[in-house]
């Protein structure tokens, strides 16, 4: 048995000292004791691993290659065929390299768990391989090579925009019919099995993409694990929503499948009042993706009202423009105070702001990616993620005020060790495979980029 003796941690009751931690054979938490002192020293503060619940791993490559003025406006739409461009040119091997290397830099972050939201399946022509779930394999073979938690969501696609329009060329490899989607989805469920913390769901891709029979047909087909869905990302997508259902695309998710505690809405920046309400008093999760919907001009997310009205919420990478999982909860607020001229918006009277960030994404993220019990508890992975108390944005301080530190000014730099299961993936701020991982990813951006 594994016994670690934690210097100082966030439990679920609050901080504690020298917590011996012990691990079962599959890297769960079998016992917590605070104050005990047994086992191998694990210096620093221990936080619990953040999910980070929405990912599309191969858009790692193209960060930063789509900040050129175009000569319309620039806005998701043009980015959105920036992106189509640019994955024109990926094959099973670069796929399998960058989501090695983005998450590879996840865990670097803190981040111990990845929902990847996987829609890219067919070769570039919009050919299916001879495995049809070739390129979503290849995400499992990039987290079995980093030790992420993955829950594969194998996305269904199949049309260009609200009320089932043809898709686009540069949809085509996105695009299943249901009896190829299923076939696809069950070779993911299968390497799934495999994956030690493997999980799987679906991801019905949006509104735009899925008509409403086929959400029904999706939802009731696959009734076991996480469903995600993106919605209300964008004005245009709640205009057509209307203009074709009458109704605004959470409202017509609520009515079509349901926002149960299996359901995560990714983005939900353009919530009319009534469906934010109705979503916030659900069990479902607001999947929040703050870096990304700050770079692609999506708009805000009327966090702040959602969170007070009771909503949960994780955060996600999404486009992977950036990957730190400290600056994702410090952009979602202060996406807040931006709009709303106030600060310490995401808390709670008295309480520390990065704290109750830091909590609430920690439960939301566990629920979407269905992880299992939240926080170091016993049942709970031993997912851990170890900030060095001598980064200068924590020095001097304790407890709350260094989680305020990680999240409000050092962000990933003061990640100094990160376990998945019990297993050491990260030592001294850098993924002990990434030499490996990096020597990969470097000829295929060069390739891809040339
Ligand atoms: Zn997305």
């Amino acid at each position: 048995m594994t016994v670690l003796c934690l210097e100082r941690a966030l439990l679920p009751e609050g901080w504690a000292e020298r917590v011996t931690l012990r691990l079962g054979a599959d890297g769960r938490i079998v016992a917590v004791e605070p104050g005990r002192g047994e086992g191998e020293p694990v210096p620093g503060i221990v936080l619990p691993g953040l999910a980070n619940l929405h990912s599309h791993a191969f858009q790692r490559a193209m960060a930063g290659l789509a900040e050129v003025a175009g000569p319309g406006e620039d806005s998701f739409w043009s980015w959105r065929e920036a992106m189509y461009r640019f994955l024109a040119r990926l094959g099973p091997d670069e796929v399998e390299a960058i989501a090695a290397f983005a998450y590879a830099e996840m865990l670097e972050a803190g981040f111990t768990a990845v929902g990847e939201f996987h829609y890219l399946h067919h070769d570039p022509e919009g050919v299916p391989y001879a495995e049809p779930a070739e390129l979503a394999l290849r995400h499992v073979e990039a987290a079995r090579a980093t030790g992420i938690g993955l829950t594969l969501l194998p996305s269904f696609y199949a049309h260009g925009e609200v009320g089932g329009a043809p898709p686009g060329e540069g949809q085509r490899r996105f695009v299943c019919d249901l009896d190829l989607f299923a076939k696809l989805h069950e070779r993911c469920a299968r390497a799934i099995r495999d994956l030690p913390g493997g999980r799987i769901g679906i991801a019905p891709h949006s509104i735009r993409a899925v008509t409403i029979e086929e959400l029904r047909w999706l939802a009731e087909l696959f009734p076991e694990g996480p469903l995600h869905v993106h919605a209300s990302e964008q004005p245009r997508e709640v205009e057509a929503c209307r203009r074709v259902h009458g109704t605004t695309p959470i409202a017509l998710l609520a009515e079509t499948i349901g926002l149960d505690s299996r359901t995560c809405l990714i983005h939900g920046t353009h919530a009319t009042e009534a469906e934010r309400r109705r979503f916030a008093a659900s069990p479902a999760v607001l999947g929040s993706c703050p870096i990304t919907e700050a770079s692609l001009g999506d708009g805000i997310v009327p966090a702040t009202a959602f969170f007070r009205e009771g909503g949960r919420f994780g955060v996600g990478s999404d486009s992977n423009v950036q990957i730190d999982a400290a600056a994702e909860l410090r952009q979602l607020e202060y996406s807040q105070r931006l709009a709303s001229g106030r600060r310490n918006c995401l808390s709670e009277p008295g309480r520390s702001t990065g704290r109750v960030l830091f909590e609430t994404a920690l439960a939301g993220g566990a629920q979407a990616l269905e992880r299992g019990p939240v926080g170091l508890r016993p049942g709970a992975s031993a997912d851990l993620v170890v900030l060095d108390p001598d980064h200068p944005d924590l020095l001097g301080r304790s407890d709350d005020r260094q989680l305020d530190g990680w999240i409000f000014c050092a962000g990933k730099a003061a990640v100094r060790e990160v376990r998945v299961g019990g297993r050491r993936v990260v030592e001294a701020g850098r993924h002990v495979a990434k030499d490996g991982i990096g020597a990969r990813y470097r000829p295929v951006l060069a390739r891809l980029l040339s």
